[in-house]
């Protein structure tokens, strides 16, 4: 049976990851910090809390990640865990810095140390293309990260490929564009979206949301964590853009969940209106960044081509399937 480690076992990647690795026989050992909250939901709501073995590991602790690694003996190490909101990394950039990057370090210094069969992945992203230099974005195109997010994700992504060239590791990044679902944390605008709009539907409440201009390759993370296990089935180690190749306005992901939800809407610049002249979403200058990501699209014909992965879902399917959810959580509310 093989073993697995996956960081960030609480987050939306997580669970679906754990999912995936359960359903191929796989002991999963799910790594969580400590956090006084409602943390087991989606464990819970993907029916698999009770399959997953949960050990105690921060990333900004380097020896309790090395006792962990020691005591489970993984054949693979999947690291998800990261301050993973872009927005927030501009206000608390230190702690950003500590687990997206030094984070990262301690795992891998313990790896090279102690465990090199250790097969590694890590989460890079898409928001480290930034303000980008090439359209689409491929795994050559060159980075310009716009937040402390981005640029603590560029440090761990060199760093895997650096352990990867220096020591010989089976390190893998990939590079993962914005990917949703019903799991994912409410504070994206996605999810935000489909949760405000539904609770606007039932009370009335207004949704306050920031610049609506922006466009991002939106895929399904149940699709992309498919992506991530196969990267580390390969003969050899390396790295990939994961992404559906088409890119969408944040206002149109708005409309097709205003579509699905059978609510006849009007846009006014940012704004949009019920069809009585009301208030649906309300613009709220504290949404805005300081610095902005417009455009993401992703060329992954490598990914295609070498892990003969695709993905299944389509942004119809992410809309629906993330209302449909929505819906449901608000009757037992
Ligand atoms: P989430 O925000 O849903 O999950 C992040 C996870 O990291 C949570 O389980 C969180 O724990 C954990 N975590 C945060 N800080 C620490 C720490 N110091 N020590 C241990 N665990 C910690 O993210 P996603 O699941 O959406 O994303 C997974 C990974 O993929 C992240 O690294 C993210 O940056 C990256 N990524 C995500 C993309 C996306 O579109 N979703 C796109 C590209 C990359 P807790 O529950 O306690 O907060
Ligand atoms: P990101 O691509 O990782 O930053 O994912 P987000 O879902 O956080 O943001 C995607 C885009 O939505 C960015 O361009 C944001 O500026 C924009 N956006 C507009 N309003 C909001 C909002 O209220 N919350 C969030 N999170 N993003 C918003």
């Amino acid at each position: 049976m093989k073993k697995a480690i996956i960081t960030g076992i609480t987050g939306q990647d997580g669970g679906y990851l754990a999912k995936l690795l359960l359903s191929k026989g796989y002991k999963v050992y799910g790594a969580q910090r400590r956090n006084t909250g409602k943390r087991y939901w989606r464990l819970d709501e993907l029916g698999i809390l009770d399959q997953i073995e949960l050990v105690d590991m921060d990333l900004s602790e380097p020896y309790n990640i090395e006792k962990v690694i020691d005591e489970v003996q993984p054949d693979e190490f999947y690291n998800l865990a990261a301050q993973s909101f872009v927005d927030l990394s501009f206000k608390q950039p230190q702690i950003t810095t500590l687990v997206n990057s030094l984070g990262v370090l301690n795992i891998l210094e313990v790896i090279k140390n102690k465990h090199q069969k250790v097969k590694f992945y890590q989460a890079s992203t898409s928001e480290m293309y930034g303000k980008v230099t090439e359209t689409p974005q491929k795994e050559t195109t060159r980075f310009y990260p716009r937040s402390p997010y981005a640029c603590a994700k560029v440090y761990s992504h060199y760093l895997s490929i650096n352990y990867r060239e220096s020591y010989n590791l089976f390190t893998c990044s990939g590079i993962l564009f914005n990917h949703e679902s019903p799991m994912r944390g409410e504070e994206f605008v996605t999810r935000k979206t489909t949760k405000g709009l539904v609770e606007w539907l039932k009370t009335g409440k207004i949704l306050e949301l920031g610049n609506l201009e922006s466009y991002r390759d939106w895929g399904h993370a149940e699709d992309y964590v498919e992506a991530m296990w196969l990267m580390l089935q390969q003969d050899k180690p390396n790295d990939y853009v994961i992404s559906t190749g088409k890119t969408t306005k944040i206002k149109d992901f708005i409309k097709k969940c205003l579509d699905e939800l059978n609510v006849k809407h009007e846009f006014r610049g940012q704004e949009v209106f019920d069809e009585n002249g009301n208030y649906i979403i309300k613009t709220n200058p504290k949404f805005f960044r300081p610095t902005e990501v417009d455009a993401l699209i992703g060329d992954s014909n490598k990914a295609f081509k070498d892990l003969n992965w695709k993905p299944k879902h389509t942004l119809e399917t992410l809309v629906k399937d993330m209302i449909i959810a929505d819906l449901e959580r608000y009757k037992y509310k």
